[in-house]
Order: structure tokens, then C-alpha cells, then sequence
């Protein structure tokens, strides 16, 4: 498909999605023609596309990315979750010569030193075990939601990703927070115990802070930078997010 029509495409879900409720959106990407990836943080609202998934039994990829720098309590939720649903989830990691390459150059805590060297640190972490876990997918799925920042404000339900040349899925863009709670509460999905304590978005531990009362929902990742600039480039290009250097 060439990238007009792909586009034209998503546009085309995107609308059609726009009707339905999370299962049913969830059904109508995992029947089309072609691999559905769905990659999990184990967030809340990860936690809630996972459960869709698995309650529904939906014929969908469902992967995660242990960047070697998760808390505990996210590695653990990973088997909870996976018990809790009797689904696999696969695992994508790091390759230990980028990581090496990065610790020689930027240190291992580098990524505090400059918005370049973060970039570097999820470029090895996070974007180079994605682009594996996406490997012959035809659709991305994701837990975006447009309340959960400025830079998401926009999040349509479906897009065409002409970096990745995929569709990327959002299923729950148009959800709030009391959705996603309610959701999780009807269903007893499990939840990273971190939420409770003031990590309504949890990343990577060294990267990731509990929020005060008021501050938006991701402030407390990559806190030490503006917020124009706080993604690390899984759903933003790669170019957007300025320099992002291969380790050599
Ligand atoms: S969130 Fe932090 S530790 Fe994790 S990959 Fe990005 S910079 Fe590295």
C-alpha cells in the first residue's frame, strides 16, 4: 500500500472507530488483514487495553520493552498480568553492545546531563527493542490519550505512522482518567502499585517521579526537562525529538 493510501485508510478507521467502545475497536483492528502489535508500559491504561484483549481473547501481539531500568514493581506486574489474563507477553530488551557503547560515551546515568543524551539512552532502551517488537506488523497499538498531555492533545484513534510505515491504533485517545479507573475497578484489573503512591505515568525508575497534587498527569517523567520536549520518542519521530545518535 503506498503511503497515500495508507493514510486514506487510517483515515477511513479512524472514523469508523470513532463509534465504537474499546472492545469493539479492539475486534474490528484484530480482524483486518495483517499483524496487530500492541506494546504495553504496564500503565494504567496499558493494563486496561491488556485486559480487552485478554477477556476478549483478540488475536493481538501483546509486548513490552524491559529496558533494563523498570521498577520492580512494573517487572512484577508483567507475570501478574500475564497470569491474570492467560496471555504472553513478549519480552524486548536491549542489545548489551549498545549498551556498553552508551555507558562509554554518555556514562550509564548520562541521560540527566542533556535532553541528547536522554534521547540516546531511550534511542538503545526503548526505540531499537520497538522497532523489533513492531517487526511485520501491520497495526500499532497503543494506550495514548489525548487528556494525558499537551503533546497529546491531538491523538486521532487511528494514523498512518510514515516512519514506521504502520497504522498506528490508539483505542483509548477519547478516555479520561475516571474512565480508565472505572474500567479497572469493574474489571479488577491489576495496576502497578506505584499509581497509588503518585506515579500516575511511570516510565523508567531513574527517570520517573511521584507528581504533586495539581501537576499533569506525566510531569513526574523526565522532570528535569521542559515539557515540550518530555517524550522519548516512541510516539513522536525520531527527527522531532532532535538528536538521537546511534552508540557506535
Ligand atoms: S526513560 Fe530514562 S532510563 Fe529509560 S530509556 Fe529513557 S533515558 Fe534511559
Amino acid at each position: 500500500m503506498s503511503p497515500s493510501n495508507a493514510a486514506a485508510f487510517a483515515a477511513s478507521l479512524d472514523s469508523q472507530l470513532a463509534e465504537l467502545d474499546l472492545s469493539a475497536r479492539l475486534r474490528l483492528v484484530s480482524s483486518l488483514e495483517g499483524l496487530a502489535v500492541f506494546t504495553t508500559s504496564l500503565g494504567i491504561e496499558d493494563q486496561v487495553i491488556t485486559a480487552a484483549i485478554g477477556l476478549n481473547g483478540l488475536p493481538v501481539e501483546v509486548s513490552t520493552l524491559e529496558t533494563g531500568r523498570l521498577f520492580k514493581e512494573t517487572v512484577d506486574l508483567i507475570a501478574e498480568t500475564e497470569e491474570r489474563f492467560g496471555i504472553t507477553i513478549k519480552r524486548f530488551h536491549p542489545k548489551p553492545d549498545d549498551i556498553d557503547a552508551y555507558a562509554a560515551k554518555y556514562g550509564l546515568n548520562g541521560f540527566y546531563e542533556s535532553v541528547e543524551a536522554r534521547h540516546a539512552c531511550c534511542h538503545v532502551r526503548k526505540l531499537v527493542p520497538l522497532a523489533e517488537a513492531l517487526s511485520g506488523a501491520r497495526f500499532w497499538i497503543t494506550g495514548l490519550r489525548r487528556s494525558q498531555s499537551g503533546n497529546r492533545a491531538a491523538t486521532p484513534f487511528a494514523e498512518y505512522d510514515a516512519e514506521r510505515d504502520l497504522i498506528k491504533v490508539n483505542p483509548l485517545a477519547d478516555w479520561s482518567l475516571d474512565d480508565i479507573n472505572a474500567y479497572v475497578e469493574a474489571e479488577s484489573v491489576p495496576t502497578n502499585p506505584l499509581h497509588k503512591r503518585g506515579y500516575p505515568s511511570i516510565g523508567c525508575e531513574p527517570c520517573t517521579r511521584a507528581i504533586k497534587p495539581g501537576e499533569p498527569e506525566r510531569a513526574g517523567r523526565w522532570w528535569w526537562e521542559n515539557d515540550e520536549k518530555r517524550e522519548c520518542g516512541l510516539h513522536v519521530p525520531e527527527a522531532v525529538t532532535s538528536a538521537v545518535p546511534t552508540p557506535a
